[in-house]
């Protein structure tokens, strides 16, 4: 296990940076993730950045000075992503060390401080990485049941979910950053009845989909996989990704090739890496599978994932529509779901993906599917949420206005999928007893209407 718990996990670590030691802050001296401002500050140069309480640190100046040995770049990160876990370790630990509190070699150094610590303004973030390749799973198996359940009532769960960590290759020329305007989707969307002419204009189903991403750090060569056992040291961080869904071009065009045009238009990460080494703390065991369930083949099962190959991290959703923020009302929680309910792991993920001799390349993109719980509110998107009946036993129709319960909003206004206008937040964090908190920020997007074809 190359992550394991060390001294920068110390809860009672505190940093000289006030705001990092707020017990509600995201970016604790425990976290350290990794990110790529935007801003007139920066010019035209993207600066591979850490954040620490209400400071972004500009790593690569950071690196000029004699404080740090290596030298960093971003979003590409390719002089860290590819590094050796332990190199990785190292640094972390450096920076733990210059922001620990009684640590005067920043602290004290006013004229490096001032170049390095940017007070955080109304920065916009890139995509804090560069993606050649996006690959979306299908991880859960409560959401593949209940999606299962709408677009095939008989035949729900279908034979290989268990055996296999569904997937397909997504876009990664649409990943957008945190705070994106998307544009509502246009496209064909399933005929009234069998046999009929499809219809076409803007989506009437957009959905969103809760999902953790994993970024790839070092990848693998093309004709050669990842072991089970080596395959976590390949994962350079997480962070929360939207997979922005058109339902209703989604169910005309996912046979037989799977998701389109429904799925690619965009999909918005948020704007940090939490890195593997400050997650280590948040481990858990895999979901246990229910009994009579198949068990991974050999190469997808090892005892450390087993063990620990699961995350603990709670994702939240929330959504302001355009009329609430005019009345400035807060965001309302949509719902609350944990990644450890997956039935696959990350590792488990990358293992498959590559067991055929497909190369990841730093950078790249895995989405784990949507985050669905059991109960109806830790649901990770509208499809399911607005879903009207029992999961197993009544599966409705995908059709507007029949056998969904809408969500009301606090202005009165109903949403059954998302209206132009509406912004959706999703947050996510680690809490555990002993441990600090850490948080991944939030991935952000308004819908705006789509254009006129
Ligand atoms: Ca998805």
């Amino acid at each position: 296990m190359p992550y394991a718990i060390d001294e920068t996990h110390d809860p009672n670590l505190k940093s000289w940076v006030e705001s990092a030691n707020d017990p509600q802050s995201d970016f604790p001296i425990q976290n350290l993730p990794l990110c790529v401002p935007r801003g007139t500050e920066f010019g035209a140069i993207l600066p591979a950045c850490t954040r620490i309480g209400d400071y972004l640190v500009d790593l690569e100046a950071l690196s000029d000075s004699d404080l740090l040995d290596e030298t960093l770049s971003g979003p590409d990160w390719d002089h860290y992503g590819t590094w050796e876990p332990e190199r990785r370790l190292a640094l972390r630990k450096r920076l733990s060390e210059l922001f620990s509190e009684g640590n005067p070699e920043l602290r004290d150094n006013e004229a490096l401080r001032g170049r390095v610590m940017i007070p955080m303004g109304d920065y916009e973030f890139e995509v804090p990485f560069y993606a050649q390749d996006y690959t979306d799973f299908y991880a859960s198996i409560n959401h593949a049941t209940n999606v299962g359940s709408m677009f095939r009532p008989d035949n729900p769960l279908l034979p290989n979910y268990k055996h296999i960590p569904i997937g397909y290759h997504g876009r990664a020329s649409s990943i957008v950053p945190s705070g994106t305007h998307i544009k509502r989707p246009i496209g064909q969307q399933a005929p009234a009845e069998d046999g009929g002419q499809p219809a076409f204009g803007p989506c009437k189903l957009l959905d969103y989909e809760m999902e953790m991403g994993a970024i790839i750090g070092r990848g693998n060569k093309l004709g050669e996989s990842i072991s089970i056992e080596e395959a976590e040291d390949h994962i350079l961080g997480m962070c929360i990704l939207n997979d922005w869904s058109a339902r209703d071009l989604q169910k005309w065009e996912y046979v037989p090739l799977g998701p389109f045009l429904a799925k690619n238009f965009a999909s918005t990460v948020s704007p940090y890496i939490v890195t593997m080494e400050a997650l280590a703390p948040f481990r858990c065991a895999v979901a246990v599978r229910p009994e009579g369930d198949p068990q991974p083949l050999p190469y997808m099962d090892s005892a450390t994932n087993r063990e620990s190959g699961g995350f603990d991290i709670t994702l939240e959703v929330w959504l302001a529509s355009a009329q609430m923020r005019e009345q400035g009302m807060e965001p309302i929680r949509l719902s609350k779901g944990n990644f450890r309910d997956m039935y696959w792991t990350i590792a488990q993920m990358v293992t498959h993906h590559t067991v055929n001799g497909c190369n990841l390349n730093p950078g790249d993109l895995l989405g784990s599917g949507t985050v669905s719980g059991t109960t109806r509110d830790s649901r990770g998107s509208l499809l399911e949420l607005t879903w009207d009946g029992d999961p197993f036993a009544n599966p409705p129709v995908l059709v507007p206005g029949t056998q969904r319960t809408p969500i009301v909003l606090p202005t009165g206004e109903e949403r059954k999928f998302i209206a132009d206008g509406d912004e959706i937040i999703m947050k996510a964090y680690c809490e555990r007893e002993g441990y600090r908190r850490i948080g991944f920020g939030e991935c952000r997007g308004i819908i705006e209407p789509a254009h006129s074809s």
